[in-house]
């Protein structure tokens, strides 16, 4: 190899030498060869005032890919020096390399994609995955417009065989599954929040930080950004108060909410209730909604719908019902047979002595 445009050099010269590659360089990568190696993804970071984490999808998405595959795991981490200590997570996650992009101050979908892309050409992965966030739901189609490749939303299934990637996402309504695979690469996929589990950090497992200047040349210009939800998110609950159709009385809201402020938890609905306009959208549960796995599910006059279970990882359900033979109690670890208005109060009363 004789320049830098051939290969994926961050500093440094190039070499053919492969004992000689720059720091953090793996290896030399052939980027006319049809397929590469291994997985790219997205490392999007949350951030609220002062401080900056990673969604926690991310982290999903690496449970699932390690599981899946034994290939080089790549991610793209945009900011700046405050993002450094996220590498060590992303290591301890199965990262094998970060690439950490300076250059980009502030969110845009232009620039982001434009990065990913521009990346994904240098590192010439075989899969590249991005969080279905509302930020990932944006800059995925531009990036696999800009590599021209196709693009798999909103999985909520991956498996991979030699390299091929399987996404399984909802089609039709969700009323079927679809499984699709593409014949191109890389092959994209956004992941739906709340599906997979991280898994366990390895300690001290170590990786290489590659530093990435870029310029974007978009000429994408965000002049205002207004909020279309309350901006709730109930993805990242441990515990879930769910209210559904069986909760007749709009009070129990507030008493809802009440309890959540008490232990901790956070309030969602099904989606009788959000189309009733007793909740924002963006707290419905469900496969048209928000996928959840919180440690503890509590379910307040929900039939157990398919469509309203399919987004329910909880690792227990306790469901409220006045029916002893309604759907969800066969899913739940305890069921409550009751009113669910007198049991909220009940459990009101309870909490505040
Ligand atoms: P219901 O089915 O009306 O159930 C109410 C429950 O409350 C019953 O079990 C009843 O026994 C109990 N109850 C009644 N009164 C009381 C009382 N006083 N005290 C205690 N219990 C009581 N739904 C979702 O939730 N999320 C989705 O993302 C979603 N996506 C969909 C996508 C598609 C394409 C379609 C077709 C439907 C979707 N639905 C979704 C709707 C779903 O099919 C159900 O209609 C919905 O989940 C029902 O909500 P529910 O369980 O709150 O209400």
């Amino acid at each position: 190899m004789s320049d830098c445009g051939s290969g994926s050099c961050s500093s440094g010269g190039c070499s053919d030498d492969k004992d000689r590659l720059p720091p953090g360089m793996l290896s030399v990568y052939d980027l006319n060869q049809q397929t590469g190696l291994g997985t790219l993804i997205w490392a999007e970071t949350v951030r609220n005032g002062d401080s900056v984490t990673l969604h926690h999808c991310v982290l999903e998405i690496l449970g699932k890919i390690t599981e899946i595959s034994d290939d080089r795991v790549f991610a793209m981490i945009v900011g700046n020096t405050d993002v450094k200590p996220l590498y060590k997570i992303l290591f301890e996650h199965g990262v094998d390399t970060v690439y950490h992009i300076r250059g980009i101050d502030d969110y845009s979908v232009g620039a982001y994609a434009e990065a990913l892309a521009d990346l994904s050409v240098r590192v010439n992965p075989m899969s590249l995955i991005v969080p279905g966030t509302p930020r990932g739901r944006e800059v995925a189609p531009l990036t696999a417009a800009l590599l021209k490749t196709g693009l798999t939303a909103d999985c909520t299934e991956l498996s991979m065989e030699d390299g091929k990637l399987t996404m399984t996402r909802p089609a039709f309504g969700g009323d079927l599954l679809a499984t699709i695979v593409c014949d191109k690469h890389p092959q994209m996929a956004t992941v739906r929040p709340g599906i997979f589990t991280a898994k366990e950090p390895v300690k001290g497992r170590q990786g290489t930080a590659i530093m990435r200047p870029f310029s974007p040349r978009s000429k994408i210009q965000v002049i205002e950004e207004s909020s279309i939800s309350e901006g709730y998110d109930i993805s990242d609950a441990k515990i879930l108060i769910s209210l559904g159709n069986g909760v007749k009385d709009r009070s129990a809201v507030e008493i809802a909410e009440r309890i959540a402020s008490l232990i901790g938890a956070k309030v969602s609905c099904s989606r009788a209730l959000a189309e009733k306009g007793w909740f924002d959208h963006s707290r419905q549960v469900g496969q048209s909604g928000r996928a959840v796995s919180p440690d503890l599910y509590l379910a307040f006059g929900i039939s157990g719908s398919s469509q309203h279970m399919a987004g329910v990882r909880a690792k227990r359900i306790i469901s409220i019902n006045n029916d002893p033979d309604a759907p969800i109690n066969a899913l739940s670890d305890k069921c409550i047979i009751g009113d669910t208005t007198e049991i909220l109060k009940a459990m009101l009363r309870s909490l505040e002595q």
